[in-house]
């Protein structure tokens, strides 16, 4: 076994370092954190990130991220 999570790039930006490159786990539940995958910060929740990856970059995507980030995962 190699792993239990995955990369995959979002269309936004983690508000942290700037990466595009956020990690999930493979199972990929809804509700399932999305970390960046460069400073492992909390990004979203995965269903959140489904999203943004289906409305692509721009203010709404980047509304959602900021929201996400300011509920925290705690
Ligand atoms: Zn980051």
């Amino acid at each position: 076994m190699s792993g239990l999570s995955e990369n995959f790039r979002l269309p936004v930006t983690c508000p942290s370092c700037g990466s595009h490159l956020m990690r999930v786990s493979q199972v990929k539940n809804p509700d399932d954190k999305v970390f960046c995958a460069s400073c492992s910060r909390f990004v979203c929740l995965y269903h959140e990130a489904c999203t943004i990856l289906r409305q692509g970059p721009g203010s709404e995507s980047e509304a959602l991220i900021e929201q996400a980030v300011n509920r925290g995962d705690h």
